[in-house]
Order: C-alpha cells, then sequence, then structure tokens
C-alpha cells in the first residue's frame, strides 16, 4: 500500500517562528528557515485527498474580486444606457442638468470622458454627451 504524505501547515517544532512571517492567503505561520521568497504555504493534501494550495487560491480569490468588480461597473454602464435612451426618447437630445438629474443619469459612470476647457464629453454605450457646465445643458448624440 502506498503510503499519503499528509502535511499541514502550522507550527513544526523543528523550526522557530521569531520573524512572524504568514501566509499572505491563510496566515499561517511561515518558519523562519524558509527562503526569503517564500509568502505563501507550501502545498499539502489533506487526509480526504484534496490538495490545498494557498498560493493558487489567493490568485483565484483575487480574480473573483476583480470580476465582482467589473460586473458592478458594467451594470451601472449598462443601466445609464437604459435610461438616456427613455429620457431621448421623451426629452429630446437636449436637456438641463435636472432632466438629467429627473432620470437618474449618472454622468460619472461613463466608458470614457474627455474636457477640452469648456465641454465635458462623456462617452456611454450608444451615446456621447456633451456637458455644458456653465449653462447646464446636455446634447446627446446617438452612435452605434
Ligand atoms: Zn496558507
Amino acid at each position: 500500500m502506498k503510503k499519503r504524505k499528509i502535511h499541514e501547515p502550522g507550527i513544526n517544532p523543528i523550526f522557530t517562528y521569531i520573524q512572524n512571517r504568514k501566509c499572505e492567503h491563510c496566515d499561517a505561520p511561515i518558519e523562519d528557515q524558509a527562503r526569503a521568497s517564500k509568502r505563501h504555504c507550501a502545498s499539502w493534501v489533506d487526509e480526504f485527498g484534496i490538495k490545498h494550495d494557498c498560493k493558487r487560491q489567493k490568485h483565484a480569490d483575487k480574480h473573483s474580486r476583480e470580476d465582482e468588480f467589473l460586473q458592478a461597473l458594467n451594470a451601472g454602464v449598462k443601466d445609464n444606457n437604459k435610461k438616456i435612451d427613455k429620457m431621448v426618447a421623451e426629452k429630446g437630445n437636449v436637456v438641463t442638468t435636472e432632466v438629467i438629474n429627473a432620470y437618474g443619469i449618472e454622468l460619472t459612470k461613463c466608458v470614457d470622458f474627455e474636457f477640452d476647457g469648456r465641454i465635458f464629453k462623456s462617452q456611454f454605450l450608444n451615446y456621447y454627451i456633451y456637458s455644458n457646465p456653465i449653462s447646464q445643458t446636455h446634447k446627446i448624440e446617438r452612435y452605434e
């Protein structure tokens, strides 16, 4: 019968832990004797045969956070686009800031943004909005 290697992270009496180094994923102690570049537990297999890999897991978690962030950003941009659709259909393509606010359009939730010293140009999925901060008017231009 083959013997399965089981190693759990944690305090090991043959090492010292004076530098107080910890795994960046699970906070398990890392021995002072480990090489300086070691920032995660060595991968290990638990009693159920499941492989634990803190370095890989940390990156996977980071990516899922990035995905959530991008989804929220995406939803905000799409939501704005729908509100602009509705506003243009009902109020036409030149409106005041009051109308923009009444439709709940957030000009900061745009895809891209430019300012030429006079006019703010914000890009949305299907529209450019040219905003004049002095006259508080906005001209909306549709593009495909
Ligand atoms: Zn760890």
